[in-house]
């Protein structure tokens, strides 16, 4: 038997979990991890979180318990509420999101973490890379740089999601692509 190491997956939403999962479990042993404060309303948060558990349970893979936090979100990107999509406040965004999950990877002695964010065609993966590596060092962890929209990822979260039949949202998350 295979020992595989273990990686924490910071999940986004269930959709694009889906062919992520696919891709990293041939090499790891994979712990999804829902930190995700930016989704808003508090209905939507749940909605997307129970999604992300049953995709969990059919593919098989752990979730570890995260923190509704949208007030510590809120301080994340003020100033940057007016910020178009994909501008600084998605950068923040993002920032919050990954150094939760780097400093989950530390609490669970796991030395490998990882995104979903990548699979997105509208999310820029380098700076998803720069900001998991800011967030690796400031948790002595390790953040594996795949861009999984690449070898038709973002396709193959699409044909997933649908045989799995999930709800696929129709805004990023927060209150402010909402009313975009
Ligand atoms: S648009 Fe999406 S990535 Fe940008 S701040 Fe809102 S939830 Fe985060």
């Amino acid at each position: 038997m295979i020992l595989h190491p273990r990686i924490l997956l910071h999940i986004c939403c269930a959709p694009d979990s889906t062919a992520v999962f696919e891709r990293l479990a041939a090499d790891y042993d994979v712990v999804g991890y829902f930190h995700n404060p930016n989704i808003h309303p508090l209905e939507e948060y749940v909605r997307r979180a129970e999604e992300a558990k049953r995709v969990g349970r059919i593919l098989g893979f752990t979730l570890e318990p995260a923190l509704y936090a949208p007030d510590a979100w809120d301080r994340a990107v003020a100033g940057l509420e007016n910020e178009p999509e994909t501008g600084a406040r998605c950068t923040a965004c993002f920032r919050h999101n990954l150094m939760a999950a780097a400093a989950k990877a530390r609490e669970l002695k796991i030395y490998w973490f990882t995104t979903t964010l990548t699979i997105s065609p509208h999310k820029s993966s380098a700076r998803i890379f720069e900001i998991g590596r800011e967030a690796a060092a400031a948790h002595g962890v390790r953040f594996l740089e795949t861009d999984f929209k690449k070898k038709d990822g973002f396709k193959r979260s699409l044909e997933m999601s649908k045989e799995l039949n999930l709800y696929r949202q129709n805004y990023c998350g927060c209150k402010y692509s909402l009313r975009s």
